[in-house]
């Protein structure tokens, strides 16, 4: 298979590069030529998440040097359950994908990252630099994935105290080869600073620079994995083809959902739960397409006003036929402190602010007559915010174990100006 850019004036290149470049040279994002078919009757329904994996991403993978690793890439990669559990409503279902190292869904493309870069380096390539902003779940999961790793340092920056006192403590608990930043200044600031060293040719030859931010080929295209072991799970059991719900910020878990279905497996409508960010909402409603600023919610790491994976959701089709394959709902703060309390109070169940959206986005389908099988999307484990979510629930959430022994570990981060001068002096230490 071979990799276009959504703005169509950069080459066409193979798996492999288009993982380490992160972003096509003309400044778009890598999508494949075509989408290639699958037969869902080819797979076995009740096979493990690394084989749906490996079976799904043969026809990527086909051509390029990372091929033979793929099996091994994704059983080390995806080496955690994700399990397809039962709502207490008929026909629905939540896919769990909080189960990894960090406890949020980005340790299935960080892992599957880090499984791919490692094997795509050359024994004698100089240290690489993996250089990643956060607003609060991806620097840990990346951290995790790349942490001890030979040959490769890590580099987090976040907003000063507008991460949760638990995300925050996850991401200074590593250190050996990982270094967090508490940056002075928003998580739009920690974007704008890595993009300006990512692209400073001076600054990459003294220090080489790799990118692990959300619009990677090698962080989406694992996310796919589950979407068709779910879909595939439902479609034997119901014979009817799944929705799928999606906590969504910059589109990367959404579009992975929508690749699956690019590809003939079973999989139905698609619907975006967005938080009080409004861009993906109003625009599948009709309005034109407008980024904004993004807006502080409970459901952080949702906070998108202009979703990095928006050019390859408009290279996949017009805007009137997205708006005929997918819909979308913003789910406010009020809604989601409200699902959160009710889901414990009716159904003891216990949701992170992201996995609330779905959940709210859920029922007001159903009240609209949404008929059919669902299945809603849980990103986070609901410890991950506590501060959220204990005063809702009134008792503690109790901590999954991985969690745990990253919280017990004594945790440091590096106070850091925003400015583009100050990043640039700590990677040149
Ligand atoms: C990153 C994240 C999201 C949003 O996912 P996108 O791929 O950016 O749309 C939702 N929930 C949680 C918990 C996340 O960490």
């Amino acid at each position: 298979m071979r990799f276009v850019s959504t703005r169509g004036q950069a080459p066409v290149t193979g798996l492999g590069d288009a993982i380490l470049r992160g972003l096509a040279p003309d400044g778009g994002l890598y999508v494949p030529q075509t989408f290639p078919r699958l037969d869902p009757r080819g797979m076995d329904p009740q096979a493990s998440l690394p084989d749906v994996a490996t079976w799904l991403l043969r026809p990527y993978f086909d051509g390029d040097p990372l091929a033979d690793h793929l099996d091994a890439i994704c059983h080390e990669a995806l080496n955690f359950d994700v399990p397809l559990c039962a709502l207490p409503w008929p026909g629905t279902r939540l896919l769990e994908l909080f189960h990894g190292p960090t406890a949020a869904f980005k340790d299935v493309g960080a892992r599957f990252l880090a499984a791919c870069l490692r094997r795509l380096r050359k024994r004698d390539d100089p240290p690489l630099t993996i250089l990643v902003a956060t607003s609060g779940d991806t620097g840990a999961a990346v951290a995790a994935a790349f942490h001890r790793v030979p040959g490769i340092r890590v580099v987090v920056l976040y907003p000063d105290g507008r991460v949760s006192p638990r995300q925050a403590h996850q991401l200074g608990c590593f250190g050996d080869n990982v270094r967090a930043f508490r940056v002075d200044g928003s998580f739009d600031d920690c974007q704008r600073m890595v993009k300006s060293a990512l692209v400073d040719a001076a600054l990459q030859e003294r220090v080489p620079l790799g990118s692990a931010n959300s619009i990677s080929l090698g962080r989406l295209l694992p996310q796919m994995s589950y979407y068709a072991r779910a879909a595939l799970r439902c479609h034997a059991g119901d014979g009817v083809a799944p929705g799928f719900i999606v906590p969504t910020g910059n589109l990367g878990n959404a579009l992975a959902c929508a690749w699956v279905r690019e590809m003939g497996l079973p999989v139905g409508p698609i619907h975006l739960a967005c938080n009080a960010n409004r861009t993906l909402p109003d625009f599948l409603h009709g309005e034109t397409y407008a980024p904004r600023a993004s807006l502080a919610t409970l459901a952080n790491a949702m906070d998108v006003g202009a979703p990095s994976n928006i050019e390859r959701l408009r290279w996949m089709a017009d805007d009137s036929s997205l708006r005929e394959r997918f819909s979308a709902h913003s789910v406010d703060d009020a809604a989601i402190r409200d699902t959160i309390a009710t889901m414990a109070r009716e159904h003891h169940m216990t949701v992170c602010p992201h996995t609330a959206t779905a959940l709210r986005a859920l029922q007001r389908l159903r009240e609209n007559g949404a008929q059919g099988p669902w299945v809603a999307v849980a990103t986070a484990h609901a410890a991950k915010f506590d501060t959220v979510v204990e005063p809702l629930v009134g008792e503690p959430v109790p901590l999954p174990p991985s969690l745990q022994r990253l919280l017990q570990r004594p945790a440091h981060a590096e106070p850091l100006p925003a400015s583009d001068a100050a990043l640039r002096k700590v990677l040149c230490e």
